[in-house]
Protein backbone atom coordinates (compact mmCIF):
# COMPACT_ATOMS: atom_id res chain seq x y z
CA UNK A 1 0.00 0.00 0.00
CA UNK A 2 1.28 3.49 -1.11
CA UNK A 3 1.87 6.14 1.82
CA UNK A 4 1.22 9.42 1.02
CA UNK A 5 2.65 12.03 3.56
CA UNK A 6 3.03 15.65 2.86
CA UNK A 7 5.77 16.96 1.77
CA UNK A 8 8.52 18.23 4.45
CA UNK A 9 8.24 21.83 4.59
CA UNK A 10 11.32 23.42 4.25
CA UNK A 11 12.85 25.66 6.77
CA UNK A 12 12.34 28.93 6.55
CA UNK A 13 14.87 30.99 4.51
CA UNK A 14 15.82 34.98 5.28
CA UNK A 15 15.05 36.47 2.02
CA UNK A 16 15.45 39.83 0.30
CA UNK A 17 12.59 41.24 -1.57
CA UNK A 18 12.96 44.17 -3.60
CA UNK A 19 11.30 46.32 -6.79
CA UNK A 20 14.05 48.72 -7.84
CA UNK A 21 12.77 50.91 -11.06
CA UNK A 22 16.08 52.83 -11.85
CA UNK A 23 19.58 51.84 -12.40
CA UNK A 24 21.14 53.46 -9.26
CA UNK A 25 18.64 51.87 -6.94
CA UNK A 26 18.88 48.74 -8.60
CA UNK A 27 22.92 48.94 -8.03
CA UNK A 28 22.03 49.98 -4.30
CA UNK A 29 19.97 47.20 -4.03
CA UNK A 30 22.93 44.76 -5.48
CA UNK A 31 24.96 45.89 -3.17
CA UNK A 32 22.84 45.30 -0.12
CA UNK A 33 22.01 42.01 -1.65
CA UNK A 34 25.92 41.01 -1.60
CA UNK A 35 26.94 42.55 2.00
CA UNK A 36 23.91 40.65 3.37
CA UNK A 37 25.17 37.28 1.85
CA UNK A 38 28.33 38.07 2.95
CA UNK A 39 27.23 38.04 6.34
CA UNK A 40 24.44 35.61 5.88
CA UNK A 41 21.15 37.96 6.52
CA UNK A 42 19.65 36.40 3.54
CA UNK A 43 20.32 33.66 1.71
CA UNK A 44 17.86 34.10 -1.13
CA UNK A 45 17.12 37.63 -2.76
CA UNK A 46 14.46 38.41 -5.27
CA UNK A 47 14.90 41.84 -7.11
CA UNK A 48 12.70 43.04 -9.90
CA UNK A 49 13.18 45.80 -12.29
CA UNK A 50 10.40 46.87 -14.55
CA UNK A 51 11.79 49.09 -17.16
CA UNK A 52 12.42 46.45 -20.38
CA UNK A 53 9.13 45.18 -19.93
CA UNK A 54 7.88 49.39 -19.92
CA UNK A 55 9.23 50.08 -22.34
CA UNK A 56 8.57 46.70 -24.58
CA UNK A 57 4.77 47.66 -23.73
CA UNK A 58 5.20 51.23 -24.77
CA UNK A 59 7.46 51.33 -27.44
CA UNK A 60 7.38 47.64 -28.87
CA UNK A 61 10.12 45.04 -28.52
CA UNK A 62 12.74 46.30 -30.97
CA UNK A 63 12.35 49.87 -30.28
CA UNK A 64 15.79 51.75 -29.26
CA UNK A 65 14.43 52.65 -25.67
CA UNK A 66 13.30 48.91 -25.18
CA UNK A 67 17.21 47.83 -26.67
CA UNK A 68 18.86 50.91 -24.28
CA UNK A 69 16.76 49.55 -21.54
CA UNK A 70 18.27 45.77 -22.48
CA UNK A 71 21.88 47.49 -22.50
CA UNK A 72 21.28 49.16 -18.82
CA UNK A 73 20.28 46.13 -17.38
CA UNK A 74 23.21 43.74 -18.61
CA UNK A 75 25.12 46.69 -17.32
CA UNK A 76 23.92 46.17 -13.71
CA UNK A 77 24.27 42.36 -13.71
CA UNK A 78 27.19 42.90 -14.73
CA UNK A 79 27.91 45.13 -12.04
CA UNK A 80 26.05 42.42 -9.68
CA UNK A 81 28.55 39.53 -11.26
CA UNK A 82 31.57 41.87 -10.01
CA UNK A 83 30.40 42.73 -6.52
CA UNK A 84 30.19 38.53 -5.72
CA UNK A 85 33.54 38.47 -7.94
CA UNK A 86 35.27 41.11 -5.37
CA UNK A 87 33.73 39.52 -2.09
CA UNK A 88 34.39 35.97 -3.05
CA UNK A 89 30.99 35.22 -3.46
CA UNK A 90 30.84 34.47 -7.50
CA UNK A 91 31.49 31.06 -7.07
CA UNK A 92 28.82 29.86 -4.32
CA UNK A 93 25.94 32.20 -6.18
CA UNK A 94 23.65 30.86 -8.31
CA UNK A 95 22.04 33.83 -10.20
CA UNK A 96 18.57 33.06 -12.25
CA UNK A 97 17.27 36.18 -14.88
CA UNK A 98 13.53 35.60 -15.55
CA UNK A 99 10.98 37.60 -17.70
CA UNK A 100 7.52 37.20 -16.95
CA UNK A 101 6.59 36.71 -20.58
CA UNK A 102 7.86 37.36 -23.66
CA UNK A 103 7.06 40.04 -26.12
CA UNK A 104 6.98 39.60 -30.40
CA UNK A 105 6.30 42.45 -32.89
CA UNK A 106 3.01 41.05 -34.26
CA UNK A 107 1.04 43.95 -34.89
CA UNK A 108 -1.94 41.72 -35.25
CA UNK A 109 -4.17 41.33 -32.27
CA UNK A 110 -3.73 38.24 -30.95
ZN1 LIG B 1 4.76 42.92 -19.54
Amino acid sequence: MVSLSRPRIARHIPTYNGYHDTPDTLEAAFVDVVESFENDTFEVAFVYYPRVDNMGHKFGPDAPETFDEVKTIDGVIKFFLDELDNHDLASSTNLVVVSDHGMSSNKDKV
